[in-house]
């Protein structure tokens, strides 16, 4: 029978676990009732106990390392402590949010047990054995992989499962002590982009897509980029929405061509970008070509706002196209949102 362990850690307020292990504790818990598996959830934290309160209502085995070198990510500390949890639970599979934290030390520890690893995984199957599904070739090719090397760890990508949402109550947790090698690294801070600045949100109910028609030449034969960026800065504030951009458009900057200052190349989705996950998305001044549409994989429901009656979202890529001008229509949804707001 497997011994199923889920691994979480705090975010960066320290007092809650992320999003990202919360989603993990779902596919955990779901994998231990489809299998009748025994589901063990670790926790690595400066305060364990204060993080663990969302997981009282799972049934679990809660096992933790705990302390002031747990409170910021580090590969020394987190591999020893990823380690002694693995250990502590007699893991055959590990379930792992697919966190920059957990990506950068899952690999070393799953070699350190004689285990095996795959990441982004996007689903979990099988009644009687486990089956992984993920993605190749950016998102065309889906393959479920199973194995029979225990332990095995497996990455999972965000936003394919939800969140666990439990009441939050104190919980008895069992504290793993962990031997930590010496450590080289000292954590002297923790350093983020400005509060508003940040314009990638992977969190954001939408995706509001920046094509490279913001920057052409309009109507009136001239480029009007200060209002293009106006407007978009403006709709990502009034709904929190995450940005994204076509290749060409952040390519300009390359160029020398005048660009929307605020975009960089990791906001580029598609097939040489990211393909994040979103409930819906709206593309503007963007023609919809495959290599840029691959990106919106996971994308709910798709809109787009394009002059071109003939680009690529009309060809069944969007379920909603507006043949329109974006610069007013954008100008006339944030001014609605404003009066919604106000
Ligand atoms: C190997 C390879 C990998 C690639 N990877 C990616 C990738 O990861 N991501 C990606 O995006 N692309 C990628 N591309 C490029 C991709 O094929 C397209 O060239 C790119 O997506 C086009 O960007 P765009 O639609 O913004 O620009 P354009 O093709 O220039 O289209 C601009 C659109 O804006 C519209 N427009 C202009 N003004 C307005 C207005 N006022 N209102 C409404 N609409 C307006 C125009 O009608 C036009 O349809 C890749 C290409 C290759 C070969």
């Amino acid at each position: 029978m497997e011994t199923i362990l889920v691994l979480t850690h705090a975010d960066e307020s320290g007092a809650a676990l992320s999003k990202a292990s919360l989603e993990t504790v779902t596919a955990g818990k779901e994998l231990a009732a489809r299998l009748s598996a025994p589901l063990t959830i670790g926790i690595v934290a400066k305060d364990a106990a204060v993080a663990a309160k969302s997981l009282a209502s799972t049934g679990a085995r809660l096992i933790a390392v705990s302390g002031e070198a747990f409170a910021h990510a580090r590969y020394a500390s987190d591999a020893a402590a990823v380690e002694a949890l693995c250990r502590a639970a007699k893991a055959t599979i590990v379930l792992a949010p697919g966190s920059s934290r957990f990506t950068r030390v899952a690999a070393g520890v799953a070699h350190r047990l004689g285990g095996f690893i795959d990441t982004h995984i996007t689903a979990l199957g099988g009644k009687e054995s486990v089956e992984a599904t993920r993605w190749f070739y950016r998102q065309r090719i889906e393959a479920v992989i199973s194995r029979t090397t225990r332990p095995w760890f497996l990455l999972l990508d965000a936003g394919t499962h939800a969140a666990f949402a439990g009441e939050s109550q104190p919980v008895q947790i069992e504290q793993v002590a962990v031997n930590l090698p010496a450590l080289r690294t000292t954590v002297s801070g923790f350093r983020a982009p400005e509060v508003g600045k940040q314009t990638i949100r992977p969190d954001a109910k939408m995706l509001f897509v920046a094509g490279a028609g913001w920057t052409k030449k309009q109507l009136d034969g001239q480029v009007h980029v200060t209002e293009a960026g106006e407007l978009i800065l403006g709709f990502l504030r009034a709904t929190g929405a995450s940005l994204g951009s076509s290749k060409s458009l952040v390519d300009q900057g390359g160029e020398g061509n005048s660009v929307l200052p605020f975009l960089t190349h990791l906001n580029q989705i598609g097939q040489t970008g990211s393909t994040p996950r979103h409930q819906k998305g709206l593309s503007t001044c963007c023609h919809g070509e495959e290599p840029h549409v691959v990106g919106w994989r996971f994308i709910g429901d798709r809109r787009a706002i394009s002059l071109d009656p003939n680009c690529g979202w009309t060809r069944g890529k969007a379920d909603v196209v507006y043949i329109a001008d974006a610069f007013p229509v954008m100008a006339k949804v944030n001014a609605l949102l404003a009066a919604k707001k106000a």
